[in-house]
């Protein structure tokens, strides 16, 4: 399971920032998955609570926001809902493709105290 190691380099972000700004306890922190980004959200709230064990997250609460994924077509611009699968533009057929949302992996919020 590899959002292990994720969500422990989240927290590390977490408690430098926290730090950073003279905080010595976080109550919540924010995160951004994307469905295509390849870590599975449910993994990662249920490794959070051991994972902050002993840092200045324990006891925090983690709010996870999914992204569902997203391509544009470089052709028509058309934007459409997509998947690790989509491989042409659903207006005009181009392969012309650019991911616009889905691979989201990052913290966007923090609440400290
Ligand atoms: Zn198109």
């Amino acid at each position: 399971m590899h959002e292990v190691g994720i969500t422990r380099s989240l927290v590390e972000i977490a408690e430098e920032h926290a730090r950073t700004g003279g905080h010595n306890k976080v109550l919540s922190v924010s995160v951004d998955i994307g469905e295509l980004s390849g870590v599975v959200a449910e993994a990662v709230e249920f490794c959070f609570e051991a994972v902050v064990r002993g840092t200045l997250l324990e006891g925090s609460r983690l709010i996870i926001n999914r992204i569902p994924g997203a391509m544009r077509c470089r052709d028509c611009q058309q934007e459409f809902p997509a998947d690790n699968y989509t491989l042409e533009c659903p207006q005009c057929g181009s392969f012309m493709l650019d991911f616009t949302k889905g691979k989201e992996l990052q913290m966007t919020e923090m609440e400290v105290e």
